[in-house]
C-alpha cells in the first residue's frame, strides 16, 4: 500500500513537471511566433527555432526560480513554527498550536509537526494529572490536620469531662494513623510507578496466602460479627508474595470496612487453564453503577460523605489495580448497589514473559 503510493507520488510529479516543460515551451513558442509577426521578421526557421529554445530557457529558469523562492519561504515559515512550539514547550507551556497547512498530508514537515502536536498533548494532560495529583494530596494532608489541630485545641480549653477528653484524643491518633497510611501508600504508588520492574516474582501457594491474610484482619472482622466464607482451591502461583499481600488486604480491608454487623464475606479462589481467578465479594451496601468505573482512579471516593467516617484516603484500590497489572491481570468489580459487591482479580499463574519451565518448578 504504501510502495503503490509512492509510485503514484512519482508519477503525479513526473506528470506535473512533463505539463510545467511544456507549458514553458509553449508559452516561449507563441511568443516568438507573436514577436516576429509584430516585427515583420521572416527569419530562417532554424532561426527561429534557436529563438524559441532560447527563450524558453530563460522562461524556465525564471518560473523555477519563482517556484523555488515560494517554497522556500513556506519552508522557512514551517520551520520557524516548529522552533516557536519547541521553545514554548521547553518554557513548560504545553498549549501549542501549529498552522494547520503544517499537518497536511506529504507535506515533508508533517510527521514532525504532527509528533510534535501529540506530545504537546500528551504533556499537558501529564500536567493536568499531576496538578490534580498535588490538589488532591493536599486536600487529604489538610482535612486531617485540621481536625488535629481543633482536637487538641479543644483538649487545651481544660473543661472537659474524662470521657471526652478521652475520645478527643482517640480521634488524634486516628487522623495520625490516617496520615501515614497516605504517606505509605503514596510512597508504595510512587515506587510502582517509577519502577515497571519492581515484581519480584517466586512460586507460592495462593490460598494460603488469602488464608493468612484473612487471619492478619482477624480482629476487624470479628469486632463486626462477620461471616466470613473461605472457598479456596490450592493453587501455586509465581508472583511477588509481598506486593500480592498488599492487594488481597485492600480488596478484604475494604470488605470488612463496607460491610454492616452480622454481615457475609466470601473469599473464593480458583484455577482456570493458566490464571488464577480470587473474587472477594461481601453483604455491604454496594457500588453505584456510574461510580465503579472511577473506584480504581487515585483519591476516588464513591460515597465522600459515609467515606470520611471509614478514613480512607481513596488509595487502596489505585494500588491493587497497580500491582495487578504488574503482574500481567486484570481487576475488575460486580455491583449492585444494596446488594453488597464482588471484586475479581485474574492473575496469569506465571508473570509475562517468564519461561514456563521457572514456574512450574514449585506446582505440587
Ligand atoms: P480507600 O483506601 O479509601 O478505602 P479504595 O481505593 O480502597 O479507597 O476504595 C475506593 C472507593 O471504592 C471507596 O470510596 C469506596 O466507597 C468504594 N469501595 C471499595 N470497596 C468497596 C466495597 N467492598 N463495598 C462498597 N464500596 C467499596
Amino acid at each position: 500500500m504504501k510502495l503503490l503510493g509512492y509510485v503514484f507520488r512519482v508519477i503525479l510529479a513526473l506528470a506535473a513537471a512533463a505539463a510545467f516543460i511544456g507549458a514553458v515551451w509553449s508559452a516561449a513558442f507563441y511568443i516568438t511566433e507573436a514577436a516576429a509577426a509584430a516585427l515583420h521578421w521572416q527569419p530562417h526557421p532554424l532561426a527561429r527555432y534557436l529563438a524559441a529554445s532560447y527563450l524558453g530557457l530563460i522562461l524556465f529558469a525564471l518560473a523555477s526560480a519563482a517556484i523555488g523562492l515560494l517554497t522556500r519561504g513556506r519552508q522557512q515559515r514551517s520551520w520557524q513554527a516548529l522552533q516557536r512550539a519547541i521553545q514554548q514547550m521547553a518554557r513548560g507551556d504545553f498549549r501549542v498550536d501549529l498552522p494547520a497547512d503544517l499537518e497536511e498530508q506529504h507535506h515533508p514537515l508533517a510527521r514532525i509537526a504532527a509528533g510534535i502536536q501529540d506530545m504537546a498533548a500528551n504533556l499537558q494532560a501529564m500536567e493536568r494529572m499531576r496538578q490534580e495529583f498535588i490538589s488532591n494530596v493536599s486536600h487529604e494532608i489538610g482535612s486531617p490536620l485540621t481536625s488535629i489541630r481543633g482536637f487538641a485545641r479543644a483538649l487545651r480549653s481544660g473543661n472537659l469531662s474524662e470521657e471526652q477528653r478521652l475520645r478527643y484524643l482517640d480521634i488524634i491518633e486516628a487522623e495520625c494513623v490516617r496520615l501515614s497510611r497516605l504517606s505509605r501508600d503514596l510512597l508504595q504508588l510512587t515506587v510502582l510507578d517509577a519502577d515497571p520492574h519492581a515484581v519480584r516474582p517466586a512460586p507460592y501457594r495462593l490460598d494460603v496466602q488469602l488464608q493468612q491474610v484473612l487471619l492478619q484482619l482477624e480482629p476487624q472482622w470479628m469486632d463486626k460479627k462477620l461471616d466470613i466464607q473461605a472457598v479456596l482451591e490450592e493453587v501455586v502461583i509465581s508472583a511477588d508474595e509481598h506486593l500480592l499481600d498488599q492487594v488481597w488486604l485492600n480488596l478484604i480491608h475494604n470488605a470488612v470496612k463496607f460491610t454492616p454487623l452480622g454481615g457475609r464475606i466470601t473469599v473464593h479462589l480458583e484455577r482456570r487453564d493458566d490464571r488464577a481467578v480470587v473474587t472477594v465479594s461481601d453483604t455491604g451496601p454496594g457500588i453505584a453503577e456510574e461510580d465503579q468505573p472511577r473506584i480504581f482512579e487515585r483519591f476516588y471516593k464513591a460515597d465522600r460523605s459515609r467515606h470520611r467516617a471509614a478514613g480512607g484516603s481513596g488509595l487502596g484500590l489505585a494500588i491493587a489495580k497497580k500491582i495487578v497489572e504488574l503482574h500481567g491481570g486484570t481487576i475488575s468489580v460486580q455491583s449492585r448497589p444494596g446488594e453488597g459487591a464482588a471484586f475479581t482479580v485474574v492473575l496469569p499463574l506465571r508473570p509475562p514473559g517468564s519461561p514456563p519451565a521457572a514456574a512450574t518448578a514449585g506446582e505440587s
